[in-house]
């Protein structure tokens, strides 16, 4: 696999190499459509050769969960028992909550059939007789095209009582989220699914062991279960030469948001490992305003640091590269800021956000992410002191790693790239927002 230390070294994906061919949705999205595109092309074959060869295939690949933490998805797949002694269950997570990933909805929308292809094959591999997608509340039209493709996949007789010829039943069935961030977090996603409130678990056990109403489940993202049906046509070989070692493959990148900073906001395919400013560069139109506009990026969805415009000169959009630059690859969402970007009220915006979707179960992610909002909330209006920065940063400490889920880190984490990188201008703005404050005739505040 090629090493792509600079934009120059990248070559762009090939067409040939793409995974979502109609991911724009130019052509028919539905059975015909997506039949003339391949997808359900001998199914039964693949099936015929069992799930150990299936998990092994996908193992070999080297596909890591697109949902953004990046676990090996064929190590995944093989937790799973392999005794038929109770349910299995496959769990579809489309909940995609994080601000400024935009990646699953198109499939959803164009590429339905691949999903429910991989499901297929996702679901013999894990053993499973059911499948559940659990869909973000506000995706109804989304929900809509894969529910009209799952109408037409049980009518042709590819799921069903006996999926594709194979004589397996296997059913598909569909669930909307109602509006709950923290919802996508896997085992809460599970306790929504039972008609709970969905409040994260604590793992271990993980869902392979107890899952949903207890049995054996295996989660993964709509991206990941997508990816399925072509990897195992073309082989685990093709995947794993394209990207880095470790970082095999193709993604989607979702290149918008900061209020719209590139010139073409776009979700693309891509070969994983592709230098983020030619990510920019090449399929964003670049930076509103030219690349020496650029202030920072947050490089995986929100809630991962963000980095400042010198380490963006040189990161790749893998796991390794971005962990290197001191990030994380989360969902592969590029978060643009130019300079116009006043990066302390966007991270104080993030932090109400956390702060509003915390479950309130664990102590340090349900006061600790109301006292980080306070204190930039501070910041900006002038109340707060300069020793109130290293406090901030105790706080997100003792957050993260602290917590039942994800969600605490995530609350902490932008908050202590905000300061590791801008600590001179946060700085800067408490000692403005003071004088300001003085100038107002406003009362110190201690
Ligand atoms: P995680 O690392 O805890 O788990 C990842 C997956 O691997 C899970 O399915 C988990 O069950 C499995 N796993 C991990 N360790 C295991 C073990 N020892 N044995 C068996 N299985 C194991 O991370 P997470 O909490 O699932 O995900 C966090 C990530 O989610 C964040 O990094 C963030 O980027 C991403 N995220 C995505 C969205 C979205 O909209 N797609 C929203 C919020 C967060
Ligand atoms: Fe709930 Fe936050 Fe704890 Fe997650 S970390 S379980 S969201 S309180």
């Amino acid at each position: 696999a090629a090493s792509f230390s600079t934009s120059a070294a990248f070559r762009a994906l090939a067409d040939e190499d793409r995974i979502y061919t109609n991911l724009y949705g130019r052509e028919d999205p539905f059975l015909k459509g997506a039949l003339k595109r391949g997808d359900w092309h001998r199914t039964a074959d693949l099936i015929a050769k069992g799930p150990e060869w299936l998990i092994s295939e996908v193992k070999a690949s080297g596909i890591r969960g697109r949902g953004g933490a990046g676990f090996s998805t064929g190590m995944k797949w093989s937790f799973m028992p392999k005794n038929y002694d109770r349910p299995h269950y496959l769990v579809v997570n489309g909940d995609e909550g994080e601000p400024g990933t935009s990646k699953d909805r198109e499939i959803l929308r164009s590429e339905p059939h691949k999903l429910l292809e991989g499901i297929l094959l996702a679901g013999v591999a894990v053993r499973a007789q059911a499948a559940y997608v659990y869909i973000r509340g506000e995706y109804r039209d989304y929900r809509y095209a894969l529910e009209k493709a799952i109408h037409e996949a049980y009518e042709a007789g590819l799921l069903g009582k006996n999926a594709c010829g194979t004589g397996i039943e296997f059913h598909v069935h569909t669930q909307p989220g109602a509006g709950a961030y923290v919802c996508g977090e896997e085992t809460a996603l599970l306790e929504s699914l039972e008609g709970k409130q969905g409040r994260p678990r604590l793992k271990p056990p993980y869902p392979a062991n107890a899952g949903l109403y207890g049995c054996p489940t295996t989660i993964n993202n709509v991206e990941t279960i997508s990816s399925i049906p072509t990897i195992l046509r073309r082989g685990p070989q093709w995947y794993s030469s394209l990207g880095r070692p470790n970082n095999a493959g193709t993604k989607l990148f979702s290149i918008r948001q900061g209020g719209g900073h590139v010139n073409r906001p776009c979700t693309v395919e891509e070969e994983m490992s592709i230098p983020l400013k030619e990510l920019v560069e090449r399929h964003a139109g670049g930076v509103r305003g030219g690349w020496d506009n650029l202030l920072a990026v947050i490089p995986g969805g929100s809630s991962v640091p963000l980095i400042p415009k010198d380490v963006c000169e040189t990161a790749l959009m893998d796991y390794d590269s971005l962990q290197e630059a001191g990030t994380y690859f989360g969902t592969g969402a590029v978060i643009v800021m130019d300079r116009s970007t006043d990066v302390v009220e966007a991270i104080r915006r993030l932090s109400w956000f956390y702060k509003h979707e915390s479950c309130g179960q664990c102590t340090p992610c349900r006061e600790g992410s109301g006292w980080l909002w306070d204190i930039l909330t501070r910041i900006q209006t002038g109340e707060a002191d300069v020793k109130e920065i290293d406090m901030a940063i105790n706080i997100s400490k003792i957050i993260e790693g602290h917590t039942i889920c994800a969600l605490g880190d995530a609350a902490a984490w932008p908050v202590q790239g905000l300061i590791r990188h801008f600590r001179p201008l946060v700085e800067e703005r408490i000692r403005e927002r003071r004088r300001m404050r003085a100038m107002n005739n406003l009362p110190e505040v201690d």
